[in-house]
């Protein structure tokens, strides 16, 4: 069977964008309206000749109640069943109370969790990507999904991970 690995993190933070560029074609919906994404969806991706499927999560109300319970569901059962959790922050934002809840629950997953510090467009945001080492989860990848700054380290750690 092929590795999988999911995509969380609270809405309008670039998973999507991220899932595009990781599996390196347009196939994930990206949009400005949180909550687009439909609840775990699945596609194929290749990096250095392994195969493995990315799962992009969503599927919540756009200003639901409770949405840190929610998306803190979705990290519990991504890393009861995927092989590997990436959990994405919008590091020109900061760690907000939902992706505190998030990575308070990765903190006790027995897969791998990767921290992508999102929105990194340039070198002057690299301070804002430092500070997500506060979430507890190791070290903050930085990159721009948008632009697709960084994601190439991104895939050796991922695949390391695996
Ligand atoms: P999702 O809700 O987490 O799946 O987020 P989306 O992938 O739909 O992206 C939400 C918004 O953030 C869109 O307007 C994207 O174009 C934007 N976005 C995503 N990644 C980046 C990035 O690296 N830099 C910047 N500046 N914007 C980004
Ligand atoms: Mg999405």
């Amino acid at each position: 069977p092929t590795p999988t690995l999911a995509i969380v993190g609270r809405p309008n933070v670039g998973k999507s964008t991220l899932v595009n560029r990781i599996i390196g074609r347009r196939e994930a919906v990206v949009q400005d309206i949180p909550g687009v994404t439909r609840d775990r969806v699945s596609y194929d991706a290749l990096w250095a000749g392994r195969k493995f499927t990315v799962v992009d999560t969503g599927g919540w109300e756009p200003d639901a109640q409770g949405l840190a319970g929610e998306v803190a569901l979705q990290a519990e059962r991504a890393m009861k069943t995927t092989d590997a959790v990436l959990v994405v922050v919008d590091a020109s934002v900061g760690a907000t109370h939902t992706d505190e809840a998030i990575a308070k629950v990765l903190r006790r997953s027995k897969v791998p969790v990767i921290l992508v510090a999102n929105k990194v467009d340039d070198e002057r945001t690299l301070a804002d990507a430092a500070a997500l080492w506060n979430l507890g989860l190791g070290e903050p990848f930085p990159v721009s999904a948008l632009h697709g700054r960084g994601s190439g380290d991104l895939l050796d750690a991922i695949m390391a991970a695996m």
